[in-house]
C-alpha cells in the first residue's frame, strides 16, 4: 500500500494479518508484546490480557501531562454469507477502492485497527514530539468490555486519555452512556383443557429496528410493543388462546420481528382476520414516514397435541406488564443539544418451558436518572408479581464541556483545520466510562476517522480522513499542557 501516513498503514497492514475477533486476541497480544520489544520500550499484560507499553517523553517534553492513547485490539467478526472466512485462522483481504479501504466480504477491522495503528506508528517513531506516553490496548470490548472493565487502578500513570474508538472525523466525543440489563420472569401454568377449531401464527415483521442507543430517538417502532397491543385486544374481545410469545434477537437492537401463536373458533375466524388488517393500518398510518413496511401475516400451524396454552391470568400480567414497561426517551441531555440522555429498550419477549421473559436495557449518562428510570420499571414488574434480576451495569461518562483536553483540541484543530471540531456524546457505550471508575482524575476525549458501517461486511474507512486524524493527533501530542 502507498498510502500517506506510512507509518500507519504499514501496521494498519500488519493488523489486517493477525485474526483478532473478540475474545480470541492471543495473536495481537503476542505481536504487540514483541512490537515492544523490538522497539526497546516498557510493556505490561496486566490478568485480563490488556496491553500497556510505555514511551518516555522526547527532549524537552518530560515536565508534560502524561497522555494515555487508548484503543481496542478485538474486532467485530462479521462477513458475507457467501464468503468462507474463519475469523481465528483467516487474514482479512483489505483493498483501496478510490477513496476508500475496505475489505473483500468481511469487516475491516478499522474499527479499531486504524487506532491501534496510530498508536504503533506513534511509538515507533523518533521525530515526533511528546510528554510521556502510554499506549492502553484493551481486549474484547466489542463483547463485553471485558478488558476495560478488568483494568486494575494504579496500572496507569498518565493525566488525559485520548480514546481513538470514534468513527467521525471532525467530532471530539466528551460522553457516553452507562447501562443495565433487566430481565423480569413470569411463570405460567401448562393449560390443555384448550378447545379451538384452528392455531394460527401470527408474525409481525418489517420493522426497521436499530441500535438500541443511538437510534432509539428516531421514533421507530418496537415489534414487542406492537404484539402487545394486538395480543391484547384479541383477549379482551375474543379471549383467545395463546400458546407462546417471542420477539426481538438482542438486547442492543430495537426488536425489528415478533411473532405469537394463537388458537380460535372457526366462528371467530373472520373477524380474526378483519381485525388483524385492521391493526396493520394503524400501525403504517401511526408511523408514517418512520416506518413504511410493518407487516402482519397469518400462517396456520399444527399446535402439537395436546395443544399447550399459557393460563390466562399469567397471559394477563405478562401482556399488561409489556404494555406497561417503557421504551424509546425518557429524557434528553441537558448539557447537550439533541443528545439523548436516558432510554429503556423493550428488547426481547421469550416463552419457554413454563415462563415468559421480558427483557430491557436500560441507558443513562446519569447513574441517578437510571435509577429513576429503573423505578419506573419496576413499578409495573411488581403489579405483576413478576420476578426480575440486573446483570452487566456500566457506568456512563458524563460530558465536561470544561475540559481542559477539549479546549485545547478545539483550538488545535481551528488554526490547523479552520472550522471548529463538533463536540458531541453519544448515547452508548464507550471504554472511558468504565475507565471513571478506577480513574475518576482522567481528562479524557474520544475521536478518530471517518468510519462507515462498522460491524458489518460493508464497513469502510476514509483514507483522507485518517491523514487527518493522524495529523490532529500529532499536533495535539505537541500541545499537551506542563504539569
Ligand atoms: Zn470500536
Amino acid at each position: 500500500m502507498s498510502l500517506n501516513p506510512k507509518g500507519l498503514w504499514k501496521y494498519f497492514y500488519e493488523l489486517t494479518k493477525i485474526p483478532r475477533p473478540s475474545e480470541h486476541e492471543q495473536g495481537v497480544i503476542e505481536f504487540l508484546k514483541n512490537f515492544a520489544i523490538t522497539n526497546n520500550l516498557e510493556y505490561i499484560i496486566d490478568e485480563a490480557g490488556n496491553v500497556i507499553i510505555r514511551k518516555e517523553a522526547t527532549e524537552g517534553m518530560k515536565d508534560c501531562k502524561g497522555v494515555i492513547l487508548q484503543s481496542h485490539m478485538d474486532m467485530v467478526p462479521q462477513c458475507n454469507s457467501d464468503k468462507k472466512h474463519d475469523f481465528k485462522t483467516d487474514p482479512i483481504e483489505a483493498y483501496i477502492d478510490g477513496e476508500w479501504v475496505k475489505a473483500n466480504g468481511t469487516t475491516l477491522g478499522a474499527d479499531n485497527g486504524i487506532g491501534l495503528a496510530a498508536t504503533l506508528a506513534i511509538l515507533e517513531d523518533k521525530n515526533i514530539q511528546h510528554g510521556p506516553i502510554e499506549a492502553l490496548f484493551t481486549r474484547d470490548e466489542e463483547a463485553g468490555m471485558t478488558g476495560a472493565r478488568q483494568l486494575k487502578p494504579e496500572i496507569l500513570k498518565g493525566d488525559i486519555l485520548l480514546n481513538l474508538d470514534s468513527e467521525d472525523e471532525g467530532q471530539l466525543f466528551i460522553g457516553c452512556a452507562g447501562g443495565i440489563d433487566v430481565s423480569t420472569f413470569i411463570r405460567f401454568d401448562k393449560d390443555v383443557r384448550i378447545q379451538n377449531d384452528k392455531y394460527y401464527r401470527i408474525a409481525i415483521t418489517g420493522l426497521k429496528g436499530g441500535h438500541s442507543g443511538v437510534d432509539i430517538n428516531l421514533g421507530r417502532a418496537n415489534a414487542n410493543k406492537l404484539m402487545f397491543r394486538v395480543l391484547y385486544y384479541l383477549l379482551r374481545n375474543y379471549n383467545v388462546d395463546v400458546l407462546s410469545l417471542n420477539g426481538g434477537t438482542l438486547r442492543n437492537a430495537i426488536p425489528r420481528e415478533a411473532f405469537m401463536e394463537v388458537g380460535l373458533r372457526d366462528f371467530q375466524l373472520k373477524q380474526f382476520f378483519d381485525i388483524l388488517k385492521k391493526f396493520e393500518d394503524v400501525f403504517k398510518k401511526q408511523y408514517t414516514g418512520i416506518e413504511d413496511n410493518i407487516t402482519i401475516t397469518v400462517t396456520e400451524i399444527d399446535p402439537g397435541d395436546p395443544p399447550i396454552a399459557i393460563d390466562k391470568n399469567n397471559l394477563y400480567k405478562a401482556v399488561r406488564m409489556g404494555l406497561a414497561l417503557p421504551h424509546g426517551v425518557h429524557k434528553m441531555s441537558n448539557d447537550m443539544e439533541n443528545l439523548v440522555e436516558t432510554s429503556c429498550n423493550l428488547a426481547t419477549v421469550k416463552t419457554y418451558d413454563v415462563t415468559i421473559s421480558i427483557n430491557l436495557m436500560v441507558r443513562s449518562a446519569d447513574k441517578w436518572f437510571l435509577n429513576e428510570l429503573l423505578s419506573v420499571i419496576e413499578s409495573p414488574i411488581a403489579l405483576a408479581q413478576a420476578t426480575y434480576n440486573y446483570a452487566g451495569e456500566y457506568p456512563g461518562w458524563k460530558p465536561n464541556q470544561e475540559s481542559p483536553i477539549l479546549g485545547i483540541m478545539k483550538d488545535i484543530y481551528k488554526n490547523k483545520f479552520g472550522k471548529t471540531p463538533e463536540v458531541t456524546a453519544i448515547h452508548a457505550g464507550l471504554e472511558c466510562g468504565i475507565f471513571t471508575v478506577n480513574y475518576p482524575h482522567l481528562d479524557m476525549i474520544s475521536f478518530g476517522p471517518t468510519i462507515r458501517y462498522p460491524h458489518s461486511p460493508d464497513e469502510k474507512v476514509e483514507i483522507k480522513s485518517v491523514e487527518k486524524f493522524w495529523d490532529y493527533l500529532v499536533e495535539t501530542l505537541k500541545n499537551i499542557p506542563k504539569k
